[in-house]
């Protein structure tokens, strides 16, 4: 059973890619909405993950048919009243970079003991249109003053998770999966597509 997947970000997708594959054994092959590049993105206005994503979703679906899911996702830190938040890719001003918006977080961070930290992330799924439901996934852990390792992608150098002892850039994709607000959310719309498509079935 096919899924759409409205992101263009090399890191997203091979998450998604591996995560289907991982948690859906196969049965969930995943590709980019044809001609995803040559359509202007929708604006993100909404205040939540859920709000953004739905709307993402719905855009999107809106160019094809069948199952489409999109994902809306950020880094949430207490010390900074939950910034960056719904605005995580465009921390450091429109146009930024990861390295931008990393160096930022740190500036901001500067002097401050308290570090808790969380990526969330929402999928939305949408067929013809249609929203079906949205799923969260989140992952705790802390800011680091310096970033370490060059796996992933976004905050990843910066994110560190205490259970593995690193850096989710210094985890590998399969580990980072295990644990992830992607991961997370990712098996929980597997989890629905299976009871909707019980066998995976079109
Ligand atoms: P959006 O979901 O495309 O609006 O952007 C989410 C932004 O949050 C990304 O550009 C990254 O900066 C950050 N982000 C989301 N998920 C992750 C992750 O798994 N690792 C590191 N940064 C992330």
């Amino acid at each position: 059973m096919r899924l759409w997947c409205a992101s263009s970000n090399p890191g997203k997708l091979a998450e998604f890619r591996l995560a289907l594959d991982t948690f859906g054994h196969g049965r969930y092959p995943v590709e980019p909405l044809p001609g995803i590049n040559l359509l202007a993105p929708p604006e993100e206005t909404g205040s939540t993950f859920e709000e953004n994503a739905a709307a993402k979703a719905l855009y999107y679906g809106g160019h094809g048919s069948g199952l489409l899911f999109a994902d809306d996702s950020g880094l949430e830190v207490d010390a900074l009243g939950g910034a960056p938040g719904v605005h995580s890719a465009r921390f450091a001003g429109p146009g930024a970079t990861d390295a931008d918006n990393n160096r930022l977080l740190l500036e901001r961070l500067r002097g401050v003991g308290c570090r808790a930290a969380r990526f969330v992330c929402v999928v939305a799924l949408v067929e013809d249109g249609r929203l079906l439901g949205t799923f969260r996934g989140s992952v705790e852990g802390r800011i680091l003053e310096a970033p370490r390792g060059s796996n992933g992608f976004g905050y990843d150098p910066l994110f560190f998770y205490p259970p593995f002892g690193c850096t989710l850039a210094e985890a590998s994709r399969e580990q980072k999966l295990q644990v992830s607000h992607r991961g997370n959310a990712l098996a929980a719309m597997i989890r629905h597509l299976a009871t909707i498509r019980p066998g995976g079935r079109e």
